[in-house]
């Protein structure tokens, strides 16, 4: 890598958006004073009372008001950067401010109007223009886009949308996203569409865009990668960067009352920019050895942009109105310190992960390829001489030979394929031949077709695809010699040097102002004594305002740090109450024992920077919670020998291992619909009749039954008795149940009626 070891400051230029309809229809005044042409932003306090107070003064790069075009943004300012992008350095521009100030105007501007493109749209134009200009260069130009919120980087280019990527570190490379898309793109419309397509995905994740929008980061990142023959004959890559970040609104979150998941939320949106903050501060600060980049996600990808390997360009975005006042002060204060960030920007001359290295090795492989095959047909053709002796068509070959490969390779084929075919004709027409041979013989043939047209295809294949690698490839110098670009050339330059001659006016201005001061100074000799009183009262009225204004701005940043810092105390105490409820919880209700386990068991993983929980595994030998006994392969616990075989040989439940419980259900053999009404013989009916007919007056006489079949004196005194009155309803079936086995019709015959279906036999 080339090195240079010179330092750059960071680029600080500030931007202020005209006022829009709502504030001039409110009737709000403009607080902000921009002089172009010195650099200088004058913001006077909008309170009655203040009013004798001197107005605050910050001084920039350069500086833009609301009638700034962005054409004009994109010439002085951001066009040094990305040519040198496009020369090999890193670049980024950042846009900083309150939400609705222009940060996105400034980054993307109006899409479909040329005039009011911002500075991404613009910067595709400069570099494919650049590309299409250049001579006996490649290049190869790609797109990501992602978004960082709540400490989440999305990628806006996939498909699917659910995957949150994490960032890793290289020792080479540095950091970077591992897994984020990038599309090589080969025209203006390409990266577009790239573009396109990231937008659409933003606002798809989101349900309120503009709220959305004003807490996330948005990161677009064109990487141009040129190859060029060095003086050593040998090719080098150069490979640039471009990070055009549109920045969340810095304006301050409001976290009072919130808690929980809120409180979580609110401490997480601006963090990556109070984080930004933190590492500007250390960075200009010059005492401290530790930068905090580590602190949040947005810094450590951009860890290379403040203060390392790349130039940046800072747009602080502010707007005009005096409701605004506090927080375009905040925004000047924060730029103005981002002025003082040294980089130490540098060539990235032939990185090793430089995908163009990779194509460029590719479609040498393929070239390769096809050479081979192309080789192996000219030895075929030779052999094919050699043997055939002085055929026609070999002579025509030679001939061909040393042509352009590709068509010659078409010719060849269809010689050959021809050849076949006369060859397959004459086989057919030849009387002599067996049918049987001559089948083989047009099998063989055709055989032969079949590989020569499979042998072409893969070769063209292989050509398409050495032709969709160097497409892929972008090669200059096509349009060098077009008149109309010739002339938009000459007027690029022009519009260059126009703003180069503004920036040295600028800076003139600048430092005339500060010598009008010294030279006050070097006036020493004074014709009378009054002279001198007056030029050093004059000289002293002019530092105490001096004094004054920078007194007031200690006091302000005084005041802004106190009010941060209540802040911080405040989610500070919120967020130690909340450590603590749950250290009370983890200690009264968790014992001891499995808190020490699990405390044993987290780590805290440096890459992904959260905490992880290890497997739970036996300490003193991890292999034996690994492997299986044998015993127990296929079953759920480990069985003895005995047990597998009383298995096998008994169905006794005792050495069943698993699911003992039998959960069929058991369903009955009948159901009430096998129950049929017995049919009843009819001397079995008539009695029934009988019986039934009036069932209180029938006598029974018990005197044959009771002497025959039970013989107790007890039972024979009581004569004759009443059938005792059945409680049951009458219904038809249950009638014809006989109450008594006897019937009155004949008295001590004993009448059974014939056995219903219900009682087993
Ligand atoms: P931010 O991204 O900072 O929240 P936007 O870029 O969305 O703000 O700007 C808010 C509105 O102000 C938009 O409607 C935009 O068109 C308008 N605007 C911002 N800057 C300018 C400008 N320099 N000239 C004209 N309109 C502007
Ligand atoms: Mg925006």
């Amino acid at each position: 890598m080339s090195k240079s070891k010179s330092s750059e400051l960071v680029k600080v230029v500030v931007r202020c958006r005209p006022m829009n309809e709502k504030e001039r229809a409110a009737k709000f005044e403009p607080v902000v004073l921009v002089d172009v042409k010195l650099g200088q932003i004058i913001v006077r306090n909008p309170r009655e009372a203040s009013a004798s107070e001197p107005p605050k003064v910050f001084t920039f790069d350069s500086v833009y008001d609301w009638n700034s075009k962005q054409i004009d943004l994109y010439d002085e300012t951001f066009r040094p950067l990305v040519d040198s992008v496009l020369l090999g350095f890193n670049g980024t521009i950042f846009a900083y401010g309150q939400t609705g100030t222009g940060k996105t105007y400034t980054m993307e501007g109006v899409r479909n109007d040329p005039e009011r493109r911002g500075v991404i749209p613009n910067s595709f134009e400069h570099i494919f223009t650049h590309i299409s200009r250049s001579q006996n260069q490649q290049y190869l130009v790609r797109a990501s886009y992602l978004e960082i919120y709540q400490e989440e980087i999305r990628d806006l280019l996939p498909k699917d949308q659910s995957h949150r990527l994490e960032l890793r570190e290289r020792p080479d490379t540095g950091v970077y996203v591992k897994d984020l898309s990038s599309f090589v793109t080969k025209s203006v419309r390409q990266i577009e569409h790239v573009m396109n397509v990231g937008n659409q995905n933003r606002m798809v994740g989101s349900t309120n865009m503009n709220e959305h929008s004003s807490r996330s980061h948005a990161i677009f990142v064109i990487t141009v990668e040129c190859s060029e023959l060095g003086v050593d004959r040998e090719n080098h890559i150069r490979v640039g960067k471009l990070n055009l970040v549109d920045l969340a609104g810095s304006e301050r979150q409001k976290k009072t009352g919130a808690e929980g998941e809120r409180l979580k939320e609110a401490t997480k949106i601006n963090l990556s920019l109070s984080a930004l903050g933190n590492v500007i501060s250390a960075l200009v600060d010059g005492r401290s050895s530790h930068i905090p980049y580590r602190d949040s996600k947005l810094t450590r990808l951009l860890q290379d942009s403040l203060g390392g390997n790349a130039r940046t360009v800072m747009v602080a975005n502010i707007g005009p109105a005096s409701y605004n006042v506090e927080e375009t002060l905040t925004t000047l204060r924060y730029s103005n310190r981002a002025k003082n960030i040294k980089n130490k920007p540098r060539i990235n001359e032939d990185p090793k992960d430089a995908l163009l290295t990779e194509y460029q090795g590719q479609i040498a492989m393929l070239k390769a390829q096809l050479q081979n095959r192309s080789g192996k047909k000219k030895n075929r053709r030779q052999r094919r001489r050699a043997g055939e002796g002085s055929d026609s068509e070999d002579l025509e070959d030679g001939e061909t030979e040393g042509d352009d490969e590709d068509g010659d390779d078409k010719g060849d084929y269809w010689r050959e394929q021809e050849k076949l075919e006369r060859e397959r004709r004459a086989i057919m027409e030849d009387h002599s031949l067996v049918a049987e041979e001559k089948d083989r013989l047009l099998k063989e043939k055709e055989k032969k077709m079949e590989d020569l047209r499979r042998e072409r295809e893969a070769g063209e294949k292989l050509a398409a695809r050495v032709k969709a690698m160097e497409s892929k490839l972008l090669v200059g110098g096509k349009n060098i010699v077009d008149h109309t670009n010739e002339q938009q050339r000459m007027l690029e330059q022009k519009r260059h040097e126009i703003t180069e001659q503004k920036r040295r006016e600028r800076e003139m201005q600048q430092q005339m102002e500060s010598r009008d001061e010294e030279t006050l100074e070097l006036k020493e000799t004074y014709s009378s004594l009054q002279q001198e009183v007056d030029i050093k009262t004059k000289k002293l009225k002019k530092l105490f305002a001096k004094l004054q204004a920078v007194k007031a701005e200690i006091h302000d940043i005084q005041e802004e740090h106190i009010k941060e810092r209540q802040e911080l105390e405040q989610t500070q105490n919120e967020l130690t109450r909340d450590l603590k409820l749950k250290c009370l919880v983890v200690e009264n209700f968790i014992p001891l024992e499995e808190k020490n386990k699990i405390v044993n068991r987290a780590h805290f993983d440096e890459e992904d920077e959260c905490w992880t929980m290890k497997p739970i595994t036996r300490l003193e030998d991890e292999h034996q919670m690994m492997t299986r006994p044998l015993s127990a392969v296929g079953y759920r616990r480990p069985l003895c020998q005995h047990a597998c075989e009383a298995m096998m040989m008994k169905t006794d439940m005792r050495y069943k291992a698993e699911n003992i419980l039998i959960l069929d259900m058991d369903l009955p053999t009948r159901t009430t619909k096998d129950y049929q009404e017995p049919v009843i013989a009819p001397t079995v009916a008539a009695a029934l009749e009988e019986a039934l007919r009036d069932e209180d007056e029938i006598e029974i006489d018990a005197s044959g039954f009771n002497s025959s079949l039970r013989p107790t004196p007890s039972a024979s005194a009581s004569s004759s008795f009443k059938k005792p009155k059945s409680g049951r309803p009458k219904t038809g079936k249950k009638s014809s149940t006989p109450t008594s086995p006897f019937s009155a019709s004949s008295p001590g015959s004993p009448l059974y009626p014939k056995l219903r279906g219900l009682v087993p036999k």
